[in-house]
C-alpha cells in the first residue's frame, strides 16, 4: 500500500535494525484518513473471504480492526492485556511474549464473542515473531472458530513470524513488508 509506505518513509523512526517506531500515525497518534485507507485496503483483499467477525488486540490494533470492520461491515473483538474488574465472563486465554516489552502475559476474550459459526479475520499493527498472531489464532480455535486469514498493517520481513504462520496454513496480508531497518534505513520487499 503506496501510502502508507510513504508514511513510514516519512514520519517512522527507526529505533534500532529491530524496531521501528510508528508513534505519530498509529501507536499513539492517530491518522484517521490513514487508517480509513488500511481499513478499505484489508476489506478488499478479504472481502471474498467470508469473514463474520474481527479479532485484534489492544490496543494498537483496534483503530486499523474498527476500520476494516466498518467496511467489510461485521463486528470487531479485541483481546484485553489487563485483566479487568468487569471482565467477569467466561474467558478464553492464551499466553504471549511482547516483542516490544520483553514479558510474557496473557491475553483474554470473553467466550461469548466468538462461537463455532465464526469465521475470523486477525488484524494487528506489527508482525515482528508472530507470537501475537499466535496468541489470537489459538483463542479463535479455541471457540472452536476458523480463521478468515491474518490482516497486518506493517510486516517487519526479517523476523520470523510470517514464516511460522504460513506453516501453520495461514493466509496473511500485509500492507508494508519491511525488509530490512539496517543502518537506520527502511527498506521494502516491493
Ligand atoms: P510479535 O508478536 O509478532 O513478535 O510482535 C507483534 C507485536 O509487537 C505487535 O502487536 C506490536 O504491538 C509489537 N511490535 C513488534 N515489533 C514492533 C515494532 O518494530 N514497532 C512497534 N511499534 N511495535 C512492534
Amino acid at each position: 500500500m503506496e501510502l502508507l509506505k510513504q508514511k513510514i518513509r516519512t514520519a517512522g523512526v527507526v529505533l534500532s535494525d529491530q524496531v521501528l517506531k510508528v508513534d505519530t500515525f498509529l501507536n499513539h497518534q492517530i491518522d484517521p484518513l490513514l487508517m480509513h485507507q488500511i481499513g478499505q485496503e484489508f476489506a478488499r483483499r478479504f472481502r471474498d473471504a467470508g469473514v463474520t467477525r474481527i479479532l485484534t488486540l489492544e490496543s494498537s490494533g483496534i483503530a486499523p480492526a474498527v476500520m476494516a470492520g466498518l467496511e467489510l461491515g461485521v463486528p470487531v473483538v479485541f483481546a484485553r492485556k489487563h485483566r479487568s474488574l468487569i471482565l467477569k465472563d467466561d474467558l478464553l486465554t492464551a499466553q504471549v511474549y511482547s516483542f516490544t516489552k520483553q514479558v510474557e502475559s496473557t491475553i483474554a476474550v470473553a467466550a461469548r464473542y466468538l462461537s463455532p459459526s465464526d469465521r475470523v479475520l486477525v488484524i494487528d499493527d506489527f508482525l515482528a515473531n508472530g507470537q501475537a498472531a499466535k496468541g489470537l489464532v489459538s483463542i479463535i480455535q479455541q471457540a472452536g472458530a476458523s480463521v478468515a486469514g491474518l490482516g497486518i498493517v506493517i510486516e517487519k520481513s526479517f523476523q520470523p513470524g510470517r514464516a511460522e504462520l504460513e506453516g501453520m496454513g495461514l493466509r496473511i496480508e500485509s500492507l508494508a513488508r519491511i525488509q530490512s531497518l539496517e543502518g537506520g534505513q527502511v527498506t521494502f520487499i516491493d
